[in-house]
């Protein structure tokens, strides 16, 4: 009931002309592709041209960050609407390198993910503990504030849309991947919390993992029942990994 997500994050990486370049040849290599919706996240600049070469084709674009206020004298921010204005469906909120580089908050992120709606975005909201905290066992604490607080009040409709994405801080771009069984834990937690807050939705919504994700570990990840998709950085770069990634039921 839930259709798999595939979702490359590209983080601050590509020109213009090299988000175009990789686009072309994903949308003719993941052309026959129905049963997984795709997502390619470039930066701000390259949004527009990534949009209008993927036109009419199977892949999505969305942002990487929002800013909550519609317009006015924010310097370097760009609105909710703006994003959409560039022919993007979704956008990343809350990513770990965003919390821990650029101040986010689950405040941040709640404002982020209700203005995203409001301009008719699809959030992708990011949650995960870090290393201490799971070696310190408050995981779980963690993860159920981040949820709590980062998708508060949000109607029944937009909680059954939006996806969330699980990505453990101690295995993003480090090569350590978590266990299948460890992201699938955390992945039925999470949907435990959200049922406890917007019940019917909970199934619905789409979690995906985020963390190392490679053509090699994507399918045993794929098989968890709590895995709707993923979130990947660096395989997601060029256009056969992703590609391989897409089809990873294959
Ligand atoms: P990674 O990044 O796949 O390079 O670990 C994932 C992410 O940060 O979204």
């Amino acid at each position: 009931m839930r259709k798999p997500l595939m979702a490359g994050n590209w983080k601050m990486n590509k020109t213009i002309g090299e988000a175009v370049t990789v686009l072309k040849a994903l949308k003719s290599s993941v052309a026959d592709v129905t049963d997984v919706e795709i997502l390619i996240c470039p930066v701000f600049t390259a949004l527009s041209a990534a949009a209008a070469e993927v036109k009419g084709s199977n892949i999505n674009i969305g942002a990487q960050n929002l800013f909550w206020e519609p317009k006015g004298a924010f310097t370097g921010e760009i609105s909710p609407a703006m994003v959409k204005d560039t022919g993007s469906a979704y956008v990343i909120i809350g990513h770990s390198e965003r919390r821990q580089y650029f101040g986010e908050t689950d405040e941040t992120v709640n404002k982020k993910t209700k203005a995203a709606f409001g301009a008719g975005l699809i959030p992708v909201v990011c949650v995960g503990e870090t290393l201490k905290e799971r070696e310190d066992n408050i995981t779980f604490k963690v993860i159920e504030k981040q949820v709590r607080d980062g998708l508060k009040e949000l109607t029944a409709e937009q909680a059954a849309a939006a996806v969330i994405a699980y990505e453990p801080v101690w295995a993003i771009g480090t090569g350590k991947t978590a266990s299948p069984d460890q992201a699938q834990e955390v992945h039925a937690f999470i949907r435990k919390i959200y049922s406890e807050i917007y019940k019917d939705a909970a199934q619905k919504t789409r979690i995906l993992y985020g963390g190392s994700v490679n053509p090699k570990n994507v399918s045993e990840l794929m098989k968890q029942p709590d895995i709707d998709g993923g979130l990947v950085g660096g395989a997601s770069l060029e256009a056969d990994s992703f590609a391989q990634l897409v089809k990873y039921s294959k």
